[in-house]
């Protein structure tokens, strides 16, 4: 077979066997709502350009350095080269929908992978052929096994110096722990690169030497490869044969095994996620790209394969509600549910991005939020190709598309039918580790700022941004450094505001260091109407959790039950707020046991504040401790400058954890406070002659050293004067 240059799909050979329900061309047997996942230069963004371009939707290659990949379509992301957001492209394969959902490479933005991990059915994980795998990728891999969701691997840049397929199948074993399966493996390598022995089908691919679009035919097994095809063809059946009874059967007997039952048993241990099969190319000349998209067609699973979407009903009452869970099958004929989990600020209103699980969305539809508990109208449906968007009538189950004219939905939020309604899991996000002031440079561009602001936090829900109203800065906090970078940058470029912005904060939380049992009392009755609470409440440190937990233990009313709520908000906003210095409390319980009101004085007020009033006791009773974020970190360093990059990290308070060697050198990793890696890339580039690399991800929070917290309050503290 010789590639047909116009972009038209070849003739399907061999294809897996659709689900009995197909429903034809468009059915939902034949959808694949897939992401590409892969650390940062891995050739992601080539990666899905080339798919876009084979499945014949686009005609030009936009070269990423030329910054025009077609899926960067934010100015942003095109003058950094990098991809942040998700939004969701579709194409056709072999008379397959793709969905193609983009995920984002930096680990800055870790949410936006969470949120797009929710919403697809598979992925194709992008891995260098040099360096392996990356401390990011490792990330994103948890990540998707955690949701679950079924891989394919592609091994990219087949023709660097240094490619090695072995070593980056070595990488994925040891540090995804992926049990890997080469469907095709490679012929030569590095400039050499030439062709790949197809282990399912048995022939041969040699790529055309001088084609740039990658044309190719396919060509019978020779004597030449044939020794190194049986041998890895008796590794891919080894590895799948016990997801299928036929194939263990035949593997076991010695008997052949045709494509299409090895196919059916690569596609069964795909899909449930034991095992990666892995496709290898070089994306950047077009070689491999076909073959992934088979694999992908053949390999991922259908919105058919996934379990009912589950979710509560939000308008249930009593003590049972939250856990009495709902279940909706992708049926196009089950009330609605979907998932809005991208919304871009467009010019003509606001893209939401959805997944539709079950039911239909269709134009002019009414539909209800239950997180915002709002009606919305649904003004236009489209769905976005990567040159044009189309406008359709209607997106159902298991398909995904992008909505104009919804007013309240923010990322995150379930639409559902009004009369049926459901509240599919909300998106975790985490909690913002960096703030910055940020101010407008003009002081005429003060309130568009804003007005920007709000805009960019209700796409990003790992953006927040608030006005302290003590000193009237503005705030802004999210992730990371590049993060709150990327939102300076966006200001100007979208909103033509330009901000100028602070030192960077950490984000500290505080603790309470030991248990206590407090009296907090709010009692002023001199002459008039006076005040009146009396509260009484344990505070006890709960270790790990990243919350204030409030329980209520009164009885026989001694406070009387329309003001416990007075209390909640009491303990709740002061924990929020902070005290001496402004971090949040986390990692309480504060149970209100008793307490005493009077009949004429008391009121909402004087409970809330006697609550605040017990707080500051406890503070004074226990003593506090202050918490900062960690961050996991990566360094990758040549041999020679080990030893004075250690020396640095060290005297960063950082905990090495290991140094492996790799290509061209050695990987440091470890957790580092995310305090001390301010500077650190300028420093680390100095000290290796710029070719030293480091990669930063939000971890955990854990406690600052006593030394070091009594330096940092003080530092606050006078900060504040
Ligand atoms: P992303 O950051 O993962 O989206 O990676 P990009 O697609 O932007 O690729 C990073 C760099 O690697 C770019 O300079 C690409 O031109 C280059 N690249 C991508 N794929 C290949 C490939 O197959 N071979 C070679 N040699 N370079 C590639």
């Amino acid at each position: 077979m010789t590639m047909d240059t116009t972009g038209t799909p070849p003739v399907e050979r061999n294809d897996a066997a659709p689900p009995a329900t197909d429903k034809g061309k468009n059915g939902l047997a034949r959808t694949r709502n897939i992401g590409i996942i892969a650390h940062i230069d891995a050739g992601k963004t080539t990666v899905s350009e080339r798919i876009l371009y084979h499945t014949g939707r686009i005609h030009r290659l936009g070269e990423v350095h030329d910054g025009e990949a077609t899926m960067d379509y934010m100015e942003e992301e095109r003058l950094r080269g990098i991809t942040i957001t998700s939004a969701a492209t579709t194409c056709e394969w072999r008379a397959h929908r793709l969905n193609l959902i983009d995920t984002p490479g930096h680990v800055d933005f870790t949410a936006e992978v969470e949120r797009s991990l929710r919403v697809l059915d598979g992925a194709v994980g992008v891995f260098c052929a040099v360096s392996g795998v990356e401390a990011q990728s490792e990330t994103v891999w948890r990540q998707a096994n955690r949701y679950k969701v079924p891989r394919i691997a592609f091994v990219n840049k087949m023709d660097r110096v240094g490619a090695d397929i072995r070593g980056a199948l070595a990488s994925m074993q040891k540090r995804l722990g992926a049990k890997t399966a080469p469907l095709l493996w490679p012929i030569g390598a590095e400039s050499d690169f030439r062709g790949l022995i197809d282990l399912v089908d048995g022939d041969i691919v040699i790529f055309d030497p001088t084609s740039e679009d990658g044309e190719f035919s396919v060509q019978p097994m020779s004597d030449e490869y044939r020794q190194e095809y049986e041998r890895h063809r008796e590794a891919l059946i080894e590895s799948v044969a016990n997801f299928d009874d036929n194939v263990l059967t035949k593997a076991i007997g010695g008997e052949p095994i045709s494509p299409a039952e090895l196919k059916v048993a690569i596609r069964a241990a795909t899909v449930s996620g034991s095992v990666t099969p892995v496709i290898c190319g070089a994306a950047l000349k077009n070689k491999g790209v076909w073959q992934l998209l088979d694999a992908i067609v053949d390999y991922l699973p259908s919105p058919l394969e996934m379990p009912p979407v589950k979710g509560t009903d939000p308008k249930a009452k009593g003590p049972d509600s939250a856990t009495a869970e709902i279940g909706r099958n992708p049926d196009p004929a089950e009330p609605l549910s979907a998932l809005a989990f991208k919304t871009i600020a467009d010019k003509n209103g606001d893209l939401t991005f959805v997944r539709v699980y079950s039911g239909t969305l269709a134009q002019g539809d009414m539909v209800f939020n239950p997180v915002r508990r709002q009606t919305e109208r649904v003004g236009r449906l489209m769905r976005m190709h990567a040159a044009n968007r189309e406008p359709v009538e209607q997106i159902e189950a298991g398909d995904i598309g992008a909505v104009i004219g919804f007013k309240h939905t923010v990322t995150g939020d379930t639409l559902c039918d009004e009369d049926k309604p459901i509240l599919l899991e909300s998106m975790k996000f985490p909690a913002t580790v960096i703030s910055m002031a940020m101010a407008a440079k003009s002081r005429s561009d003060v309130e568009k700022m804003g007005r920007a602001l709000s805009r960019l936090a209700k796409e990003d829900p790992t953006f927040r941004w608030h006005v302290d109203h003590e000193t009237n800065e503005t705030i802004v906090s999210g992730m990371g450094e590049l993060h709150l970078d990327v939102i300076k940058n966006r200001l100007l470029r979208e909103f033509q505001v330009e901000a100028v912005v602070g030192k960077p904060r950490v984000a500290y939380r505080q603790g309470l260091e030991r248990a206590v049992t407090v009296e907090g009392r709010h009692v002023k009755q001199s002459g008039g109407r006076g005040q009146y609470g009396v509260v009484k409440m344990r505070f006890e440190p709960v270790p790990e959790s990243m919350t204030v937990e409030f329980v209520d233990e009164v009885v026989g009313g001694t406070v009387p039950r329309e003001y416990i709520s007075s209390v909640r908000s009491g303990i709740l906003d002061f924990a929020e707020k902070g005290a001496r210095i402004k971090f949040p409390f986390v990692g309480l319980r504060v149970t209100l046991f008793d307490g005493s009101s009077h009949e004429v004085d008391s009121s909402e007020m004087a409970f809330y504040t006697a609550a605040q009033i017990a707080f500051r006791s406890a503070i004074e009773a226990s003593g506090i401790f202050l918490l900062e974020p960690m961050m996991r970190f990566e360094v990758r360093v040549p041999e020679e400058f080990l030893g004075d990059v250690i020396g640095v990290l060290n005297s960063r308070r950082a905990e090495v954890r290991d140094m492996e060697s790799a290509a061209g050198g050695r990987i440091v990793s470890g957790r580092i406070p995310l305090a001390e890696t301010f500077n650190y890339t300028t420093v680390l580039r100095s000290q290796t002659q710029g070719r030293g690399t480091f990669s930063l991800e939000p971890s955990e929070y854990t406690r600052v050293p006593q030394s070091i917290a009594k330096a940092v309050f003080e530092r606050l503290e006078k900060e504040k004067e």
